[in-house]
């Protein structure tokens, strides 16, 4: 099977040539894909129905199918269960914020690097998502809301650099005029520091925004928190945010849970401000969400604006996230978590409600 939504305008032109189909026929199945968002080739009717059959047999697409959603009665957060048809589920969640709608979305089926406080990882990595499923949730949500997207972040379940390949064809994807064509500013990675990926990233010259999940300022209670830590220390790690920056003048945002009593201490902001020196950045906290399996217990708001306070003595430039729909299941991955764990019996991963 082709996975013509994973598929670049060249692409797609390459693959229509070979079925004797002249170039702006990519074009048209492109912008029935990516920009009216089409999720069946009957709605495609500018194409010939001879070609709408064959792209059906060869390459059928399949929209992902609401497995559950839930909207936050505080600020109108809209958490999503999306279901692929091989019966995979991931999480995305839309964002209002004042200047516009954001998705955070996933970029694999689980995790693998294992990081203490979250969710997500608890299961293992399932597998990769590619570039048209991370798209999907995107579109998905457009669709379903009726409302346009102006910025995603790459923040759900998944470390995006542990699926390049996809995670660069999305953002080229996602950004392209032919497409929905976000702004690259407006688009965000987040990673837990895999440097070799933040390197290649660099390479890419994309304009894009880049978070590290920072959460320690020494190498030693990283290590404790983030088994990645062991791999990588801070030095090669900051050494290469740092050059990210140079190379895209995208402000760095690094990103802090905020455990309290365990890196939050005088001494953490101390450490954290001397790591920081000169780097054009800001730390984002994060209250940490509580997560039933993990030994860390809930921070609130006065946590974060404790160890703010702290930071903003030795002139870091501090935001505290805003903490979207705390309501509905709140920390990455708890969603698609309890729900696999009621599947269980039922035999299936991720099962349709109703
Ligand atoms: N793998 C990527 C992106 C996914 S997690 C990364 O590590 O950056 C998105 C952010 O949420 C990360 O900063 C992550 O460390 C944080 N996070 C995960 N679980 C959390 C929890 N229970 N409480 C607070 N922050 C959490």
């Amino acid at each position: 099977m082709t996975d013509v939504l994973s598929m670049t305008l060249p692409e797609l032109q390459a693959f229509l040539l070979e079925k004797g189909e002249k170039p702006y026929r990519a074009r048209q199945l492109y912008e029935w894909l990516h920009k009216k968002l089409a999720v069946s080739y009957d709605e495609m009717r500018n194409l010939p129905l001879a070609l709408r059959s064959i792209l059906e047999t060869e390459a059928p697409v399949h929209a992902p199918s609401i497995v559950e959603k839930q909207v936050s009665k505080i600020d109108g957060t809209r958490k999503y269960l999306f279901g692929f048809a091989d019966g995979e589920c991931v999480e995305s969640v839309l964002m209002n914020y004042h200047h516009g709608n954001t998705v955070c979305i996933s970029s694999q089926v689980g995790c693998r690097m294992g990081c203490t406080f979250c969710a997500s990882t608890l299961l293992g990595l399932t597998r990769n998502l590619t570039a048209g499923e991370m798209l999907q949730q995107v579109y998905a949500i457009q669709k379903e809301t009726g409302e346009r997207v102006s910025g995603v972040v790459v923040m759900g379940t998944g470390e995006p650099l542990d699926n390049y390949d996809s995670l660069v064809r999305f953002l080229r994807m996602i950004s392209d005029g032919n497409g929905l064509n976000i702004s690259e500013r407006n688009l965000t990675v987040s990673t837990c520091g895999l440097v070799p990926g933040i390197r290649k990233l660099s390479e890419e010259r994309l304009m894009i925004n880049l978070a590290l999940s920072l959460h320690a300022p020494n190498d030693e209670l990283r290590k404790e928190l983030m088994p990645v830590a062991k791999s990588y220390s801070l030095t090669d790690v900051m050494s290469a945010m740092r050059d990210y920056y140079d190379v895209s003048h995208r402000r760095l945002t690094f990103e802090y849970s905020v455990i309290p009593g365990k890196n939050d201490t005088d001494r953490c902001a101390l450490e954290l401000a001397a790591l920081l020196e000169g780097i054009n950045g800001f730390v984002n906290l994060i209250p940490v969400n509580p997560v039933r399996e993990t030994v860390y217990a809930e921070a609130g708001r006065g946590d974060a604006l404790r160890f703010k306070k702290k930071l903003e003595k030795h002139g870091i430039h501090v935001t505290i996230r805003r903490e979207m729909g705390r309501d509905i299941d709140g920390a990455c991955g708890q969603l698609r978590k309890r729900h696999a764990e009621m599947s269980e019996g039922a035999g299936s991963t991720c099962r349709e409600d109703g």
